[in-house]
């Protein structure tokens, strides 16, 4: 599903030597595994969860998603595999405050051209998914902070994604509403989802059934005893 083999990062500098921000990174994700990247702030984190995600290119080493060597690809071809394959979930939502919950869940399917019945049935289909049917018709405004971030899953999900992606999903959640994402995050995992969480919070990341540490740029499995 997913491997990266070498992987290294450089953002340019005009002045210095270009900033090296990760460096030989390997790793395999398979179908339907539930899987964690850990690390403090500063660590790469992110810049991981970009390429992971299609939104950047990797400066060296090769990405392959689904069997396909993604890392050569140009902006408009990883706009394609990122439409067709990932689901991203961030931590701040990015809901549209005007939209109800339904339509916010539809956006996505909006864009791609699907009618407005089959969308907005597909929507509700992914707001049962995650526990909030009932709430279809609510402005973000609306709901706590653990809803409007499962309204977010559900827009991430209502396209079947082959992978859903979570750069840190419970950062501005409180301990209630993060076990309630994290509950989620176990429930579409047993559904069969594959589902990557990147984090800092050391609970989060233990509710991963695999977990890869990211430090200084380097990326290292966590073996567990
Ligand atoms: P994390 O998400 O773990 O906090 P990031 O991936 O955001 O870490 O950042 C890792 C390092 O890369 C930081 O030193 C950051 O300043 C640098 N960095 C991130 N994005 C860019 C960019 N677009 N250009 C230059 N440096 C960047
Ligand atoms: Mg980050």
């Amino acid at each position: 599903m997913i491997r990266m083999e070498d992987v290294c990062k450089e953002y340019p500098d005009r002045r210095q030597q270009p900033l090296r921000v990760l460096e030989g990174v390997n790793l395999h994700i398979r179908p339907g595994e539930y899987v964690a990247f850990i690390g403090p702030s500063g660590s790469g984190k992110s810049t991981l969860m970009h390429l992971l995600g299609c939104l950047d290119s990797p400066s060296r080493g090769r990405y392959l998603l689904d069997g396909m060597d993604v890392s050569a690809m140009d902006r408009s071809a990883l706009c394609r595999v990122r439409q067709e394959k990932i689901g991203f979930v961030f931590q701040g939502y990015q809901l549209l405050k005007k939209l109800t919950a339904l339509e916010n869940v539809a956006f996505p399917l909006m864009l791609r051209g699907v009618g407005v019945r089959q969308r907005e049935a597909a929507a509700l289909e992914a707001l049962a998914q995650v526990g909030l049917r009932d709430r279809a018709h609510h402005l973000p405004a609306h709901l706590s902070g653990g809803q409007q971030q499962r309204v977010a899953m559900a827009r991430a999900l209502c396209y079947s994604p082959s992978l859903l992606l979570c750069d840190e999903p419970t950062g501005a959640l409180d301990q209630h509403s993060r076990d309630e994402i994290l509950h989620l995050l176990g429930s579409l995992h047993r559904d069969g989802h594959t589902i990557v969480v990147i984090t800092h919070d050391p609970c989060v990341a233990d509710h991963a059934l695999r977990r890869y540490r990211v430090e200084d740029g380097r990326v290292s499995e966590v073996r567990c005893l």
